[in-house]
């Protein structure tokens, strides 16, 4: 099998391919309710053939393609979870769930791995080592690759390394952006709850405004990145949701503020829950308000391997039917992908989904956020090549393994 014919094969997919996108796209389910998307990613895989254990990490699927001997294993990794957020587009295969929507591509992501898994195990089996498809739940702030790693997705046989892709609006379809190491930030949850005393609005200073010393936290905060990081340290702190109070007239007893903490770095992640305490406590002590902050334990750095990095660009580069490749700057999104990073040597890459169509360029989460379907199959020709290349690389011409 020559690589150039894997495109060809991967473009006769593509009716497939958009059916299965489009079904997806009408029946959005969110982190660990994907039951019948994974029912239908399990009923294809078995119909491969392939060795198939459901329910990894709650609703997760696992299909394992053997190779003839033992030898190395890498998996490629599809999220299937969709939105909370209504779709706005109208199109034969808008959401028809009410409030729930895939604005983040994830249908295509699972699509292109089904897809990957049809055209691999048309091949036959590799002559030595593994190809594990891995499709998992809640990628969307629960954290379904940490449930999925608990389960054993990285043994049996054990998973050396591991591909995945994000559909990418921002780029041309078909080509590939890659970060070589820092992928994506770090992104943990804040909650600060800030305690004052309530009374009537026209005499503030008998009681303590938790309002107006939350109006200080919030611009407070902003000076960690400005005042007490390194400037050539990315970090970001927003606050997204803020509520306390009762009226126009009364003093709020209380707010609540909800936000993010984003890093591009390991140990700065560390550093900020002090760094936050020391801002919110400071600020709330000098008006005479209690505090407290609750820093959730959310999804660390996405870190490219460099090996895998060479491994992916060099494959892009010797395809014909590619698109190329370039070198990306970090994004400050998140992406649960970094538990597998953490575990053993991945790379991340986005693949192109826009094209000139106005449709196309909505950024994920945009409640008209939609891809153009011909990306598909680059997705479903890269990820393959990078499981075969990664499989010729570590094994010899007589199926044995290089280390
Ligand atoms: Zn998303
Ligand atoms: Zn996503």
């Amino acid at each position: 099998m020559k690589r150039a014919q894997l495109f060809q094969l991967a473009q006769q997919l593509q009716p497939k391919l958009t059916n299965w996108r489009r079904d997806f796209h009408r029946n959005p389910e969110i982190g660990y309710e994907e039951v019948r998307t994974s029912g239908i990613v399990a009923e294809h895989l078995e119909s491969l053939g392939l060795e198939v254990i459901r329910n990894v990490g709650k609703t997760g699927v696992v299909g394992l393609l053997r190779g003839e001997t033992d030898g190395p294993t890498i998996a490629l990794r599809a999220d299937m979870d969709a939105l909370p957020i209504q779709d706005q587009k109208s199109a034969e295969y808008s959401s028809q769930v009410e409030g729930k929507a895939h604005l983040c591509g994830h249908d295509a992501h699972t699509t292109i791995l089904m897809g990957a898994a049809e055209l691999l195990t048309g091949l036959g089996r590799p002559k030595s080592g593994n190809i594990k498809f891995v499709f998992q739940p809640a990628e969307e702030g629960l954290a379904g690759a940490r449930a999925m790693i608990q389960d054993g997705v990285l043994e049996n046989p054990k998973v050396e390394a591991i591909a995945g892709l994000h559909m990418t609006p921002g780029q041309d379809t078909g080509t590939v952006g890659v970060s070589k190491g820092v992928a994506f930030a770090s992104a943990d949850r804040l909650v600060i709850r800030v305690f004052g005393k309530g009374g009537h609005a026209a005499r503030p200073h008998e009681g303590i405004d938790a309002i107006a010393v939350s109006a200080q936290v919030i611009t407070a905060l902003q000076n960690i990145a400005s005042r007490l990081v390194d400037p050539l340290e990315p970090v970001v702190v927003t606050i997204g949701k803020i509520t306390g109070g009762y009226m126009g007239t009364a003093i709020a007893p209380e707010v609540e503020m909800i936000g993010t903490v984003r890093t591009l770095s390991p140990a700065l992640r560390e550093r900020m829950p002090a760094l936050i305490e020391q801002v919110v406590s400071g600020v709330c002590a000098s008006f005479g308000a209690g505090h407290e902050v609750i820093y959730g334990d959310g999804y660390p750095v996405v870190v490219n391997d460099l090996g895998m990095v060479d491994l992916l660009t060099e494959t892009v580069d010797g395809l014909d039917w590619a698109k190329g490749w370039s070198s990306i700057s970090p994004s400050t999104g998140g992406e649960d992908f970094a538990f597998y990073c953490e575990q053993i040597p991945g790379v991340f890459f986005r693949l192109g989904s826009g094209n000139e169509e106005e449709r196309t360029r909505y950024p994920l989460h945009h409640p008209m956020f939609d891809l153009d379907e011909t990306a598909m199959p680059y997705g479903v020709g890269i990820l393959s090549s990078v499981a075969l290349e990664f499989l010729a690389r570590n094994t010899t011409s007589e199926g044995e393994r290089t280390k």
